[in-house]
Order: structure tokens, then sequence, then C-alpha cells
């Protein structure tokens, strides 16, 4: 999650006055790395997994499960490891692999893992990844309390509840979150956390606001008035916040940054051959977001209660939330400058592909840009798509700012460029090389997923993604809807059970190359007129093109993973096959790779559960529920139990993994 500079922090009010010079460095930063990395070539095509980690501690005299802040103890005592193994004191090999990275995260009871090295272009390392998970979690547990386990549940189920969920315990509330149900203490102690936490706070005027729509059971009350609220609290301004009418009914209500950026996901980084490859792969990755976010979903417990979504996106979209009542047209634009419609952290609004199938019509036409940099990029020569999408993500402010990094303009270091980068959060990220390492190239990570419970499903979810790049790329696959079908996507993948009981937009032919005809973006500086031109001498006799809407469809799931009845899309595993047959791929790697493809394929048709829908029937058929939603610390402990059995026991014997998903009884 971003950078970790040190220095003197900024509060809002200081930072706010700096904001145009931090955007203004952050594009002279990007230009001039753009104008060095444009032409980089050859790349190789590598790619990385990111796991997430909730730290459970676990007590098994009292049947208690809490989180445990010991981030930085583990931490610690695993980049010693770290250091004696790159020091050849120790031997830390794992078949021939480097020892996995560790590093923090917004929560204090949260790790992220990573390869040692980036996965490569063979089909061999598809195969090391579920082992490597795996040996993640030995080496994370390996350097924990007896007592203490890296849990790949999305969110704790009973964070910022009235008991004493964490260790060491600290009562709420602290300054930087203002949180009525957690305390400061909760986040990442490093200085950027918890400004950002303060700041995203400050510059909206009043504390983050989540209501998640609660599972309405048979005893649950009705109206449902979250019960853990406390309208009398006078310690903090943001106090009066539920008092105004924050909290909603029939929802459960949180306040703070730790209930968002305290939850777990699986993201995927490639490596583009070149930046042209990298612009294609975030365009044609893009409309996969949502069907991959209902496909991972395992979010269905907010603040002890179930809820009625299934994911934890737009919980983590609100949390970061950092738009004033004018930007959010609450209130008449006076003091900003613009109104914005989504959060920092939200789904994609760009496409930035210069590539003839490229219809304008697939843009956002209201899409919000600072026209100045837009100008100022375009000046330097970069074409209107890709300074469109920077200028774009430029309308925000940069939240953390330190005062030391503001003496010099550095041309050489990326820290302004990524300090707006890296807090815009959307569900695809184009990432430039960085220009102190010359031996990384043009990026794009998806970031949608959901942490699954399993190593073996997040295994499957990697690897699955990377065979669809394969695919993309080597049969020019056409996957472009308008982007706002996208936008709505996310939200429908939120339904509870979305993944078997809800239509997605997709694109109907995958194959089409009809490129827009000349005369449809010659004019005006429509935002494709660059690509096209740029892309095509002698442009191809193409039929007219139909109106958009007849490119996609309204499809489930199933139809999209599998492909329709009716023929209609062919569907993503058929298109992965088609390319693993289209290649050479030896017999026992084809049969370990079908494994994970069949999870793909049968989380698609129901015959897997969902981890939502796992743990949903684990609290409801669990005796100690009384169908009030509420999910006490006695399930708690016994789903966090259950959850760690099943990652260990799938971990003696991964062919059972998947099996272990199709039902509570297991
Ligand atoms: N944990 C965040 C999520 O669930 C992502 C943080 C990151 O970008 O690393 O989406
Ligand atoms: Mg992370």
């Amino acid at each position: 999650m971003g950078l970790l500079a040190l220095g003197t922090a900024l509060d809002w009010p200081q930072a706010k006055k700096r904001a145009n010079q931090v955007r203004n460095w952050g594009i002279e930063q990007l230009l001039a790395n753009w104008q060095r990395a444009k032409g980089k070539e050859r790349d190789a095509l590598l790619w990385g997994d990111e796991v997430e980690y909730l730290v459970v501690a676990v007590d098994d005299e009292a049947k208690k499960a809490r989180l445990s802040l010991a981030q930085a103890e583990i931490l610690k005592s695993l980049a010693q490891d770290e250091a004696l193994w790159k020091a050849g004191t120790s031997s830390g090999q794992h078949d021939g692999e480097e020892p996995p990275h560790f590093h923090p995260e917004f929560g204090r009871f949260m790790l992220e893992a990573t390869p040692g090295r980036p996965w490569g272009i063979d089909f061999k390392d598809l195969l090391k990844v579920e082992s490597n998970m795996k040996w993640r979690r030995v080496v994370a547990k390996s350097h924990m309390a007896p007592n203490e386990y890296p849990i790949t549940l999305t969110t704790f189920p009973r964070l910022g509840t009235k008991d004493d969920y964490i260790r060491p315990y600290y009562p709420p509330s602290g300054p930087a979150l203002r949180s009525q149900f957690v305390p400061d203490e909760i986040a990442n102690p490093h200085i950027r956390f918890p400004t950002l936490a303060a700041n995203i706070r400050s510059r909206r005027g009043r504390k983050v606001e989540l209501n998640v729509p609660v599972f309405k059971d048979k005893n649950t009350p009705q109206p449902f008035k979250d019960p853990t609220i406390n309208y009398n609290l006078h310690n903090w301004p943001e106090d009066d916040d539920v008092r105004n009418g924050a909290a909603k009914d029939d929802h459960v209500y949180m306040d703070a940054m730790a209930f968002g950026m305290g939850s777990c996901c699986l993201q995927i980084t490639f490596q583009a051959k070149n930046m042209t490859e990298g612009r294609k792969l975030y365009d044609q990755l893009s409309p996969l977001g949502p069907i991959l976010l209902a496909l991972t979903a395992a979010t269905p417990i907010y603040k002890g209660f179930l809820v009625d979504t299934d994911v934890r996106w737009n919980q983590i979209s609100n949390a970061v939330d950092d738009r004033t009542r004018e930007e959010l047209g609450e209130v008449p634009l006076q003091n900003d400058r613009w109104r914005i419609p989504k959060s920092r952290y939200a789904s994609n609004s760009t496409y930035i592909s210069q590539d003839p199938r490229l219809r304008k019509e697939y843009l956002d036409p209201d899409l919000t840009v600072d026209e100045d940099i837009k100008k100022r990029l375009m000046d330097d020569g970069m074409d209107e798509l890709l300074a469109t999408h920077f200028a774009h993500l430029f309308i925000r402010d940069p939240l953390v700012i330190f005062s030391e990094d503001l003496e010099k303009l550095d041309l050489n270091k990326a820290d302004h460029f990524e300090n707006l980068q890296s807090t815009n959060w959307q569900h695809m990220r184009f990432k430039p090389p960085p220009p102190e390492k010359d031996d990384i190239g043009w990026r794009v990570e998806f970031r949608s997923m959901e942490i699954q419970m399993t190593d073996f499903e997040n295994a499957a979810f990697s690897i699955f993604i990377v065979l669809i790049t394969r695919a993309i790329l080597s049969f020019n696959l056409n996957f472009y809807i308008p982007i706002q079908r996208t936008t709505e996507n996310m939200e429908t993948a939120h339904a509870r059970n979305a993944v078997l009981d809800r239509k997605f937009y997709f694109r109907k032919d995958p194959f089409s190359s009809h490129s827009p005809r000349r005369h449809q973006h010659s004019s005006n500086g429509s935002a494709i007129s660059s690509a096209a031109s740029s892309a095509c001498n002698t442009p191809p006799p193409s039929p007219p093109l139909g109106p958009v809407e007849s490119e996609y469809d309204f499809m489930t799931i199933e139809d999209i993973v599998n492909g329709s009845t009716d023929g209609t899309f062919p569907g993503l595993i058929p298109l992965v096959e088609s390319y693993l047959n289209s290649v050479n791929v030896d017999v026992e790697t084809r049969c370990s790779l079908a494994r994970y493809l069949d999870l793909i394929r049968k989380r698609a048709n129901g015959t897997l559960w969902t981890g939502a829908k796992w743990i949903r029937e684990f609290v409801t058929s669990h005796s100690a529920y009384k169908q009030d939603s509420v999910v006490s610390e006695e399930i708690c402990y016994d789903l966090v139990k259950a959850v760690d059995e099943m990652s260990v026991k799938e971990g003696r014997n991964g062919t059972i993994g998947w099996e272990l998903l199709t039902g509570p009884g297991r």
C-alpha cells in the first residue's frame, strides 16, 4: 500500500496549501519519467501476486478470537530472517525459490506477502504459486506467537464491537480516526497511516461514513437500528456526526478508515513488454474487475452482524472518501473546483489504450479532468488518452505531504507523482517504470479480487487471471464495453449471491476487430482521435459499426465464465482452454492447471460456493446463532478456527482444497 517515506507530515490545513505544488511537481516527474521510459521495449512478461492476511490471536480457554496488533514485531522478526538469508547464513530455500517478502499494511493487525521473485512467462511457474503461497503462510506463522495465526478472511467479523476484540486492548477513540468504535492504535503507527486517515477525515469535514445494509433474518429487529452506536459522546466535534444522521436505519454503521482499509485482498501485477502492451492490458482487464469481484466474494460480516452484501469494495470506497460536501454535490460549488462522482477508491473511469477498437462511445463523456494538467502533459507530447487518464487521477489532492520533500524538485524521482497515483485506489492501476530502477517496465495491477480462505483458491484466481491475460494478448481479445457499464457492474457485484443471481454487462464478441471509421474521430479532438490516427496508416475497410448497445449483453457470471448456452459469448474458461491448446503445454502441466480452472468453472456455475456463501452458512447453521443477524464472539471464534483449520488441512492435502468449499458440513 504505497511508499513509506519518513519525515514531518503536514496536517490537512497545511497540506492543502501545498497541494498544488505537489501536484505540479508530480506531473513534472511523470513527464520526465514518461519521456525516459515511453520507448522502453522488450521487458520480460513477469507477474506477481500480493496476498494480505489478518493476524488473529486465539484464546482457546476463553473461546475468543481477537485481532493481534503484533504487525511490527512480526515484520521485524521476518526481516531478520530475510537478512540472514541474504547474508547466506541461512538456507531459507523452498523448492529453489527465494524466501517471500512481507510488507506492512494499513491495519496494525495485517500483513502482506509477495513471492521472493516475480513469476515468469514459463507455465511451470504457475504450478509453483500455490505451494509458494502455502509456504508464505508457514513462514508468517513461524514468526508469530503460538496462539497467533495468519488468516485470510477479508475482514475480521467483530472489528469495532464493544468487546475486547484486539490484543493488546485499547479503548476507542483517538485524535486521528476519532472513531467511536476503534482506537487509533488499530492502524499501522507509521506516520503515513494516521496522517492519511486524519487528513481524509479533515478534508471531508466529517468522519467517513460506511453504512452497510444489514442482512434481515427472522429475528432481526425491524427497523434495524445499529445497537452499537453511542449517540451521547462529546469527545470530538465529529461525535456530532451520528446526531446529524450519519447512521442509517437498517444498516450497520462504521466511521473509520480501518473498517475499509483493514480488509484483505488478492492483487495481481503484470509487467508488459512495453507501454503499448501495458495500456492494452489495462483496458482489456478492466471489464473483468467486477466479474472477478463477484466470483471471489468473501465479505458477509461487519462489526458483528451479517450484512446483505457479499464484497468489501464499497466499504473501502467509503472508508477513504475524502470528498467535501461540495464535491459530493450535496451543496452548491463555492470553494471546491468540481463535483466528483466517485471516491478515490473506486472502479476505473478511463480507458487508455491506443487501440483502434476503442470507440469514443466507451469513454465517459462526463469524466472530470484537470484541464491545465492535461494541457501540460499534451504540450510535452503525451497523447490525449494518457494525458486524460493522469489529468483525471490528478483531480485529487495529495493527502500525506512531508515538509522535507517540498524543498527541491528531483526529476529523477517519482515521490510526488506516487503521492497522487498510489492514493487513487482504482480497480486497475497503470504503473510507469520507477525512475530509479531500470530493470522494471510498464505494469498493470488488477486489484478487485477478495482474498480467499485457502491458498488453493488464491492460487487458482491468480493463475486464471494470468492465463486470461495471455489469451488476451495471444488472440487480441476485445472485451471493451462502455466504461460506465463496468461501474454499474461493480455495484451489481455487491448483491448477496451476485455470482449466481445477478447479471452483468459483458461484450458478446471478443474477437470483433472493427476499428471506428475515420470520420467518427477525425474532428473535435475526441479522446480517441490520436489513438486511431497513430494506429493505422491505411485504415482497413470496415463495415459501419452498429450502435454500441448492440455489442454487449446482460449475462450471468456462468455465461461469462463458462460460455452462454445460446452461443452469444464463448466464455472466459473456453477462451483460456483454446489458448492452452494453441501453445505447447505438456500433459502434466495441463492437468495441474485444469484443477485450478475447474475451481473457477464450478464457482461460476454454483457447484462450489463463494467464501461469502460458505461463511453465511457457517454462521446461520451455528447452534449459537439466534436468527437475529448477530455474529457473536462464540461464532466468531468457531469461524476463525474453522477457517484456519481449512487452510491448514488444505495445506496438508492440496488435492482436497476446493472440495472443502462445497458446504458447511465439509
Ligand atoms: N487492502 C486493500 C483492498 O482490499 C488494498 C490495499 C492495497 O492496495 O494494497 O483492496
Ligand atoms: Mg496491499
